[in-house]
């Protein structure tokens, strides 16, 4: 009997941290992730593998059906990007890899089995870094990960006596990856989702899109009192946001020592999360490898990938998201801004880092600054108007150039500075001068002191109270002036300089 590799955890297990007990329990958690490659066909067939928005079995042909006869034909982009997706692990691809059949019945699995790979996938022992709230980093451990076909959809309409199936997912490439049982908490479980999020955009090889199930995670949970031993383990399906990921392992976590604690027994078994009610559900126990009478399949030749190929890929990697934190950390992000930047670029797929990283220190904070709290902001209300939404990266980098010297010679404040990034960006057209459309719309900040200390003098007059409050050295009451000052430029004063002129004027 073939057999798969084995888990090398269980060495690792005695070093099990005490600050991961709860109730005397040690928590243990294992994930596996499909990842939808974005490849044009299917990993068997050239129906098209694009299913977002189609009709029902629209994107199908005899190999989907699983007619007789049908041959698949293994898709060599599919192998492409499974090798990129071994780097992007931390590891190379399998030289050698073959596909094997999973016999299951299920309606929407027309030919009883799914090709798979079992003892021989392309992709052993990788590894990811997550990275944790208190900067703390664990290095985690794949065990595998493997391609495989995805299976159809089956709908069951309520009420209805019948169930109704869609094959326009069948066949789509998955790889599925899966961890090492050394995740430790609802934290680490979240942060290697995300990690395996970024490390999976970041490569290229899928569109990592959540919503539409292009990333799901299968959280298997275990509680023990025994640190060397295992316990039995639940697996929570189909999770497809990092704060399910969560829930569901805290649920997992509390639901087992429940059970544990009442003297009942955990049961090996697949459940389901329920969104809506922040809980999980038995959904069926579990099978075992041997139920699925996993063999090799005829139909598909080995995968032998040579070094030539090896190199091949290994010239065409994109920066890692690792590569971009330690370039964020050379800059002095804070954490804070560098994985807010580095999940905007996954999100919204522009090349914030590049420009970002490019920059002097004090310039990239600014810049950081813009793309989190204004850009990205902005750019998820306009793609929730329209999904052909366009920001040109060239135009960016113009207008925060611009942007940033008019800041610093003190002509835009930086409520002025969102406002125009947000009307500029949202129209995607750069202004031969940005300092004068600002001018033109009235953003430019008045800096001209003799028109400030008109103002300044007639908001001193008509404020005895704080005026008198600020010489008795209630320095509070200054920014109340500065405030009336403000209004009375209807925003435009530079609010800087305004405090200095009346410092100046009150000789405080
Ligand atoms: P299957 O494919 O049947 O779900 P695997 O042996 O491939 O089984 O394991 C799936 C996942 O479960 C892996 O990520 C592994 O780390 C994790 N796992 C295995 N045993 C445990 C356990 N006792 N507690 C938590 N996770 C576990
Ligand atoms: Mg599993």
């Amino acid at each position: 009997m073939v057999k798969i590799p084995e888990s090398k955890v269980q060495s690792q297990k005695s070093g099990v941290d005490s600050k991961y007990l709860v109730n005397g329990y040690y928590p243990t958690i294992g994930i596996e992730c499909h990842v939808q490659l974005k490849t044009k066909s299917k990993l068997f067939s050239t129906a098209s593998n694009d299913a977002r928005g189609a009709e029902p079995n629209t994107l199908v042909n005899h190999v989907c059906f699983g007619l007789p006869g049908a041959l698949p034909v293994l898709n060599k982009e599919a192998v492409r990007l499974a090798s990129k997706a071994a780097y992007a692990l931390g590891t190379r691809p399998q030289k050698f890899s073959k596909f094997d059949r999973k016999h299951y019945f299920y309606p929407d699995l027309p030919k009883g089995y799914q090709i798979s790979q079992y003892d021989q996938p392309i992709i052993l022992d990788g590894k990811i870094t997550i990275h944790l709230e208190n900067g703390i980093k664990r290095v985690i451990n794949i065990t595998r990960a493997h391609l495989e076909e995805d299976a159809g959809k089956s709908t069951h309409p309520t009420g209805e006596d019948y169930s109704l199936v869609d094959l326009n997912r069948a066949g789509t490439p998955l790889l599925e990856i899966v961890s090492e049982p050394e995740l430790h908490n609802s934290e680490e479980a979240k942060a290697y989702a995300k990690e395996l999020w970024l490390a999976m955009k970041y490569s290229g090889v899928s569109d990592v899109d959540l919503y539409h199930g292009n990333m799901r995670f299968d959280v298997n949970v275990s509680v023990s009192k025994d640190p060397t031993k295992f316990g039995t383990r639940s697996e929570t399906k189909n999770l497809n946001s990092f704060k399910s990921v969560e829930k569901a392992v805290d649920y997992e976590i509390n639901r087992q020592i429940d059970l544990l604690e009442k003297g009942e027994k955990v049961i090996q078994e697949t459940r389901g999360w329920l969104d809506d009610k922040q809980k999980t559900v038995s959904q069926r126990s579990k099978e075992d490898a041997h139920d699925y009478r996993y063999f090799p399949d005829p139909d598909i030749p080995p995968v032998v990938l040579d070094e030539e190929y090896l190199m091949g890929i290994e010239s065409s990697l994109n920066k890692t998201p690792e590569y971009w934190r330690s370039a964020l950390e050379k800059i002095s992000l804070s954490k804070l801004q560098t994985e807010a930047l580095l999940e905007a670029q996954a999100e919204l797929g522009s090349s914030y880092l590049e420009l970002v990283t490019a920059q002097t220190m004090e310039c990239a904070k600014t810049y950081a600054n813009w793309i989190i709290n204004f850009e990205v902001p902005l750019r998820r209300e306009l793609l929730e108007k329209s999904s052909d939404l366009k920001i040109d990266d060239n135009i960016r980098e113009k207008l925060f150039e611009q942007l940033y010297l008019l800041q610093k010679d003190g002509k835009l404040s930086s409520n002025n500075v969102k406002a125009l990034l947000v009307e500029l960006l949202s129209q995607n057209k750069l202004p031969d001068s940005v300092e004068k459309y600002a001018e033109n719309a009235g953003y430019i900040q008045v800096n001209d002191s003799a028109e400030l200390e008109q103002i300044i003098e007639k908001v001193i007059t008509e404020n005895p109270k704080p005026v008198a409050d600020v010489q008795n050295g209630e320095m509070k009451a200054i920014g109340f002036l500065v405030g009336q000052v403000m209004k009375a430029s209807a925003g435009k004063a530079n609010p800087a300089m305004v405090q200095q002129i009346i410092r100046d004027k009150l000789k405080v």
